[in-house]
Parts: C-alpha cells; sequence; structure tokens
C-alpha cells in the first residue's frame, strides 16, 4: 500500500499529547547492553522513537455500535476514544503501547459504545478525497501515480461553466491534463475511465478493504 494512499485516509489532527506514549518491545530489558552505550542509546531511541510512530498511525477500523463499519482511524486516535470509554476494542495486534502507567494493547478494530448517525455522504470534498476515490488513477489514461504527480481535472472546465464538484472533478495526470487544454473530454478525444460520483457506502468499503487487506482480523467486519 503506498504511503500517499494511507496518509489520505486517516489524518494527523491528534498532538503527541495524546494518552499513550511509548511502544516498546514485549522483551526490551534495561539490562541490555545500549543502556551503558550512550551512541547505541541514541541510535535506539531513534528507532524507536521511528517505530512508534509508524505504529500509532497504523490504521484501525472504526464499527459503528451495530458492527457496520464506518470508518478507518489512526492507532492514536483509536486509543483515545477507548480510554475515554467511547468506544471498545473489538480485535487487537499483539504489540503494546505503554503510557506512563499502563501497558495497552494495540488495537485493530474498535467500536462505538453508542450508535452514531453517519449521513449518506459525509466527505469533503477535496483532492485527497477525490484522489482516494478514483484510486490514484488518472481517469483519461488510465495509468496509476503517487499523489504528487496527479493534478484535478474539470471534465466540463471552468471556462466553460463546469462546476467544482464530486460529479466534474477527477484525477487526472499532468501530461493528460496537458493536452487535454480547455476543452472537453469529447473535444479532446478522451474517455473517461469511469463517471465520477461522490463518495458512496460502496466506495467506503472498498477503501476499507483496500487499507485493510492486510490485516486479517479486519476481515469479518467487512465480508470478504
Ligand atoms: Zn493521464
Amino acid at each position: 500500500m503506498s504511503a500517499t494512499r494511507k496518509e489520505g485516509v486517516y489524518s494527523r489532527r491528534f498532538a503527541a499529547s495524546d494518552a499513550a506514549s511509548s511502544v516498546v518491545p514485549p522483551n526490551d530489558s534495561p539490562a541490555d547492553s545500549r543502556f551503558h552505550n550512550p551512541a547505541a542509546l541514541r541510535r535506539a531511541s531513534l528507532v524507536e522513537t521511528t517505530a512508534k510512530r509508524s505504529m500509532m498511525q497504523e490504521p484501525v477500523l472504526v464499527l459503528n455500535a451495530t458492527y457496520e463499519p464506518i470508518n478507518v482511524t489512526a492507532v492514536r486516535r483509536a486509543m483515545v476514544l477507548l480510554l475515554k470509554g467511547v468506544a471498545q476494542a473489538e480485535e487487537m495486534h499483539n504489540a503494546e503501547v505503554h503510557s506512563a502507567a499502563n501497558a495497552h494493547r494495540v488495537p485493530s478494530v474498535i467500536r462505538l459504545l453508542a450508535y452514531r448517525h453517519i449521513p449518506q455522504q459525509s466527505r469533503a470534498l477535496s483532492r485527497k478525497n477525490i484522489l482516494l476515490r478514483d484510486r490514484n488513477t488518472c481517469q483519461f489514461c488510465g495509468r496509476v501515480f503517487p499523489s504528487s504527480e496527479l493534478t484535478l481535472d474539470h471534465v466540463v472546465p471552468r471556462s466553460r461553466g463546469g462546476r467544482s464538484s464530486w460529479e466534474n472533478l477527477v484525477a487526472c495526470c499532468y501530461r493528460c491534463n496537458n493536452s487535454k487544454g480547455d476543452r472537453t473530454p469529447e473535444e479532446a478525444g478522451f474517455k473517461l475511465a469511469r463517471r465520477p460520483r461522490p463518495f458512496t457506502l460502496h466506495t467506503s468499503r472498498q477503501l476499507m478493504r483496500m487499507i485493510g487487506h492486510r490485516d486479517e482480523r479486519w476481515r469479518k467486519y467487512l465480508f470478504y
């Protein structure tokens, strides 16, 4: 899975002050020789900081109280929900996260304890979400690109009254975007890979499956 795709799905809104604070390997021992070697210690803490950061950003599937999958969040955010008593863990990783006083297993799937009504279309119209919907695929040439090599194309150009909407914006590589210019796809001899649509429940499920494909624990909630 590409880093860009991951980054698109769960945000990093949560500050370092969140409750859970350090990931420690299960067999970490204070007698470890690196504690007597400052350079090794610095290296080790750098490695641990990196491991901690990436573990805290691993995706966690969020279920509604009814077990319906509704979202994907990061471990950090999921742990806050657990500690606040808003959610309970349904599936766990083997890894542990340590806060000042306690050790916590890292969640893989959590469930909200109170039912939350999810509006049909709650996704904001944004570049990130358009690229997600289009799976980072240029909708004209059909090739997959990193996010940095994609732009958004107004199918009906703005100069011709095209709006910035889910139905009129698509992921597009710079090459196709340049050659299309200020023309409609028909005028430019281009064909859209798919008709652009707003995010639907179906799109969200597909994305959750893609994000969770490495985690067997998600399967039974996503039915595949
Ligand atoms: Zn293209």
